[in-house]
């Protein structure tokens, strides 16, 4: 499973992805929050390695723990806003 994520986080456009240091802040995040279970976000079902990489997309908790990057403003539509297809 890990390398699927990585090799996911790779194919990811460059201006789409964040920085691999914004990325690590996101996963600390997650890694102190109750939603989490065995990788996954409970509240909306992604892999967090994997969703903590797209620049355009929030924590869906509210309030968010972490921002979309770098404005904070999430995509509406028209992206992948749900990363559970690394499997
Ligand atoms: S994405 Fe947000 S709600 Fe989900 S596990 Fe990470 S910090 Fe928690």
């Amino acid at each position: 499973m890990q390398q699927r994520i990585e090799e996911y986080i790779a194919l990811i456009p460059d201006g789409e992805r964040v920085p691999e240091v914004v990325r690590q802040a996101r996963l600390r995040c997650c890694l102190a929050c109750n939603a989490l279970r065995d990788g996954t976000c409970g509240l909306c079902g992604c892999y967090v390695e994997a969703r903590t990489a797209r620049a355009r997309i929030a924590c869906p908790d509210v309030p968010p723990r972490w921002q979309a990057y770098p404005d904070g403003k999430e995509e509406i539509d028209g992206g992948e806003n749900h990363e559970t297809d690394t499997q």
